[in-house]
This record gives C-alpha cells, structure tokens and sequence, in this order.
C-alpha cells in the first residue's frame, strides 16, 4: 500500500513513494501541493533548501493535522554550503524554514569535489544529535562513495540520483544495493519524457493504468525509493495509485529495454555548476 516502506541500513523506515517538489513556488503552490499529497495518503516529502519552498513545506506540515513523527521529510544542503561549519549552519536555516525540530533525511546535494568530506563530517555529528534521523548523498557516483567510504564513520543510508527506464542505472544500482545503500530515483518520471514509448503504452493498454503509474509501479518492483513531482491535486492522487496491479517479469524486462543511458541532468562524473 501507499504505507509500504523500506528499511533504511539504520533501521529507520521510509515510506517507499514521496512527492518531488522541484519548482513547485515557495507560499500557496507548494503549501497546496503539499497538503494535497497528506491528504491522499503521502507521507514522505522531497525538498532542497536550493528550490527555495522550504518555508512552504513546513506551512504544510504544520496545517495538516498528520502527526509530525508519521511523516517523513527530506531536505538537502545545496553546493555553496558544503564544509564542516557552512553545512552545520546551512542545515539551520533549513530548519528555521521548515519549521522542525529534527528531520528524517538530510543529503548532499552534488558531490562537489574537495568539499563533500567535510559535509559529511556535519552530517555525521548532526545524525549522533539526533537532529537528523538518517544521512544520505545525492548524485554520487562509485568515486564519490568511495570518497566517503574512505573517512566516514556513519555510511551513508540512500543515494538519490536521475533513475527512470531512459537511465536505470544498472552499476549504480548493483553498487548501492551491495553497500546497503538505498537507492531513490529523482525525476522518475523523467519530467514526462516517457509517456509516448511505445513499450509504455502497451503496458497501459494492458494493465488499464496510467503512463505515470506504469513507471513508478517498475520502481517499486526494482526496490527503488521515488519521489514524482506534480502540483495538480488528480496527478498527485495518481501517482500514489499504482498498488492495486502488478508488472510480470515479461513487462519489466519490456521496460528494461528501454535503458538507453539519457539524462534530463547533469552527469555527476562531469558537472559543473559555473556555466
Ligand atoms: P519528474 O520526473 O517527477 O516529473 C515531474 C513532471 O512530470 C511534472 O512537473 C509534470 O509535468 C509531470 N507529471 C507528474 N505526474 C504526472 C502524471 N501523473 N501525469 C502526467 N504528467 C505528470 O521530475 P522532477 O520533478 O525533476 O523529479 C522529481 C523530484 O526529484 C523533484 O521534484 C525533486 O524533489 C527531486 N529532484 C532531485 C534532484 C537532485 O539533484 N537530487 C534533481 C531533480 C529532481
């Protein structure tokens, strides 16, 4: 069901669906949005402090009348603010915005090079404080894991990167599932770039769902976490609707054969953030 979660390395348990809100407007759009995910039954919520609708989130939070501790927040520290001392005081203000007195997960949004270490270190001791529940990276590649592998005492939990059947990640996902590493999908939807291949529509002629469900229920069979991001209360019931079916074998591997290495993004073993 929409309640199914998966068990974090750390025993923490996230629900396995949460709602993306990139570019979702900071105030009444991503307040809306938000509201409208609790009220179908989402109980896990992907920000970043670089969208800017922390404070939206929280507003959120707060109107609803869920309880705080069934609810599962994600937010991550953005590019400028990784290092020991910047990260601890970007996940302040992070706080301050959203409202909360401890969070489920905090990420590294890019692992930018010479600086993701020191992140850590701040993840590190805000997860012994108990501040975060569970710490993660985000568009880290086997290099980039390694890097923290190298100096961490708390291994990382989850791994968010780009991941739909365009890019399924097959070495990474191979890679994270033997460190015990959960991996989450980001634009799972691939923003809609999906809809019209045609191995997609003959699965929703076959199983009378949706494009969007067809693809999000491959994550949940592929054990990946994923966090679809829409504003519109109907695709946000939608997405969340994908429990009561189920792909066989033949239908996966139909999907599968889709994998054809195309990012919406950056591509985190050649990025840069200066253009
Ligand atoms: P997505 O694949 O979730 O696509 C979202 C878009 O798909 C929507 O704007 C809408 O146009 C369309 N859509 C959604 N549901 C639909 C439906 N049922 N029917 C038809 N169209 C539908 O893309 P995304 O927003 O980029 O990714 C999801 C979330 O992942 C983000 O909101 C954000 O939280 C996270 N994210 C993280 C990173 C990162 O670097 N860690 C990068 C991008 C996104």
């Amino acid at each position: 069901s929409v309640n199914d979660t998966y068990t974090l390395n750390n025993g923490v348990k996230m629900p396995f669906i949460g709602l993306g809100v990139y570019k979702a407007e900071n105030g009444s759009q991503v307040k809306d949005a938000v509201l409208a995910a609790i009220e179908a039954g989402y109980r896990h919520i992907d920000t970043a402090s670089f969208y800017g609708n922390e404070k939206g989130v929280g507003e959120a939070i707060r109107a609803s009348d869920v309880p705080r501790d069934s609810l599962f927040i994600t937010t991550k520290v953005w590019n400028d603010d990784l290092g020991y001392e910047e990260t601890l005081r970007a996940f302040e203000v992070s706080m301050d915005n959203l409202g909360l007195d401890y969070l489920d997960l905090y990420l590294i949004h890019w692992p930018i090079e010479g600086r993701y270490t020191e992140a850590w270190k701040a993840l590190e001791k805000l997860y012994d404080e108990g501040r975060v529940k569970a710490i993660g990276v985000s568009n880290f590649h086997r290099q980039h894991l390694e890097g923290i592998f190298a100096m961490c005492r708390v291994k990382p939990m989850l791994n968010q990167l780009e991941y739909h059947p365009h890019l399924a990640q097959k070495e990474m996902h191979a890679f994270c599932k033997a460190h015990d590493i959960q991996l989450e999908a980001w634009a799972p939807l691939k923003r809609g770039g999906l809809f019209e291949e045609p191995v997609i529509q003959q699965l929703v002629e076959k199983h009378g769902k949706t494009p969007a469900q067809i693809i999000l229920r491959w994550d949940l069979q592929n054990g990946v976490s994923t966090i679809p991001k829409s504003v519109t209360p109907s695709r946000i019931q939608e997405n969340i609707d994908i429990f009561d079916f189920e792909l066989s074998g033949a239908d996966m591997e139909k999907i599968d054969s889709l994998d054809s290495n195309q990012r919406m993004g950056k591509n985190p073993d050649n990025f840069s953030f200066d253009e």
